[in-house]
């Protein structure tokens, strides 16, 4: 502004000079033509000045006289607000990218309770949609009357637990409400469907255990009481005998039982082990002498073993797996029924140890369940024939531990066929 007040107070120096020296006309002249220079060239630089403000992020034009220097001063202010910002948005990204990244969902309430912003994990917990609930209450989203109950009682010491059904999956949530900022509320969820469900299997598991070793238990306690209070003259040898006899057969099973689920727990419990190599053929020898003694010469045996065919594992635990599938073929199946053992590698380079029967078969709706544990589908037929209801179980645990697979196809009055599939990486030749 000085610059152009100074240039334009020379310029009416110059003319009054001019006017004095010549004519006072040719000093108005030399005024006025300078007077218009100086309004043309305003002119021009105001107009690269608007054009510049339409374009603020670039650096302002070269020179614009006296607008330069305030110019330069609003430039770097602005630079230095854009950085500012610049921060601020990579500061609310990552903050938004960490709430997306959450294990649990995340719902944050205005003080009316109503949606403001969810998360992807509230998303798949509650239905929510933001396109679509943003602004709606909560109460309309978590219907539930518990919801209802625990959003107003205003204090939330504790989460709630929620049972939500979602699109027919059902999940079990737990809740937790708290208060934040002026007058907002976050909501947090947490899936607890599997804890709930182990939780669930745990207590299923020791009513199961106990009920397992209770029949046996009551029988043994009953013949102990019976030969405590008859006198001793009134039971004959052959009846004490014959007592005797039950009451091991009992005691057998209980501990048939314990021994298997030290088995399953230990096959949970311990690593799985590369292992040595395994020449199954001698696994399979000793499983078909139990097999023979437990079918008295009333079936058919069949064998197709490849002798040189290894698996690399634990000798222990992979004939356990393969003495079950035998046994049970035996028990499962009646007088006359042919069994069918095979052992051999496919083109893949996989090895299949199966076992076919021509059994009393199971219906379809069983065959998923088996392999829980002490799941039968004729219960007595399994413990009349020792069976303890975790034989498969265990099967799957140790063709799991050598990275393998357990397959069950069976059509009831016609038979099974179960085989353990051993990976490429598990099987060598000997
Ligand atoms: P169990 O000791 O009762 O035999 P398992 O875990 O070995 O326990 O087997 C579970 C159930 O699977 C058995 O009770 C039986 O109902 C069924 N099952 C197993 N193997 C056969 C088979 N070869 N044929 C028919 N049913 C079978």
């Amino acid at each position: 502004m000085i610059k152009t007040i100074t240039t334009l107070a020379l310029w009416a120096l110059a003319a009054w000079l001019l006017g004095s020296w010549f004519e006072p006309t040719t000093g108005w002249i030399v005024f006025t033509f300078g007077l218009l220079t100086m309004i043309i060239v305003s002119a021009i630089q105001l107009h690269q000045i608007s054009r510049w403000v339409k374009n603020i992020e670039s650096p302002p034009p070269p020179s614009v006289g006296p607008w330069d220097d305030v110019l330069a001063v609003i430039y770097r202010k602005l630079k230095r607000d854009r950085s500012q910002i610049e921060q601020l948005q990579h500061n609310l990204e990552g903050m938004m990218l960490a709430a997306e990244a959450l294990p649990d969902g995340a719902i944050t309430l205005n003080a009316q309770m109503e949606v403001t912003w969810c998360n992807k994990v509230a998303v798949e917990h509650t239905g929510l949609n933001l396109a679509t609930d943003r602004g709606f209450s909560i109460f309309n989203i978590l219907r539930t009357p518990e919801f209802g109950a625990y959003a107003r009682q205003r204090e939330w010491d504790k989460p709630l637990l929620l049972h939500l059904n979602h699109h027919g999956h059902e999940r079990a949530l737990l809740v937790q409400l708290s208060p934040y900022g002026a007058d907002q509320f976050l909501v947090v969820t947490r899936d607890v469907t599997q804890v709930e469900t182990l939780e669930r299997t745990r207590k299923d598991f020791v009513a199961n255990v106990s009920h397992e070793l209770r029949t046996p238990l009551t029988v043994l306690a009953g013949f102990l009481e019976t030969l405590h209070d008859l006198p001793e003259e009134s039971l004959s040898k052959e009846q004490r005998e014959q007592y005797h006899q039950l009451m091991m057969q009992q005691a057998r099973h209980m501990q048939a039982i314990v021994d298997d689920l030290l088995t399953l727990s230990t096959l949970e419990s311990s690593p799985s082990l590369a292992g040595e190599p395994v020449q199954i053929s001698q696994l399979v020898e000793k499983a078909m002498q139990q097999a023979r003694l437990l079918s008295k010469g009333q079936h058919v045996f069949v064998e197709n073993i490849d002798p040189d065919l290894c698996v690399k594992g634990i000798a222990s635990e992979l004939i356990s797996a393969i003495t079950n599938l035998l046994t049970n073929a035996v028990r499962y199946t009646p007088k006359d029924g042919t069994i069918t053992v095979s052992w051999y590698s496919t083109e893949s380079g996989s090895a299949i140890y199966s076992v076919q029967d021509t059994g009393i078969g199971i219906a379809s709706q069983d065959i998923p369940r088996l392999t829980e544990r002490f799941y039968r589908v004729d219960r007595g037929r399994s413990r009349a024939t020792g069976g303890t209801g975790l034989g498969l179980a265990i099967t799957k645990h140790v063709a799991m531990r050598h990275n393998g697979e357990l397959s069950i196809r069976s059509r009831l009055g016609a038979g099974s066929l179960f085989c353990l599939e051993f990976p490429p990486e598990r099987v060598c030749k000997a």
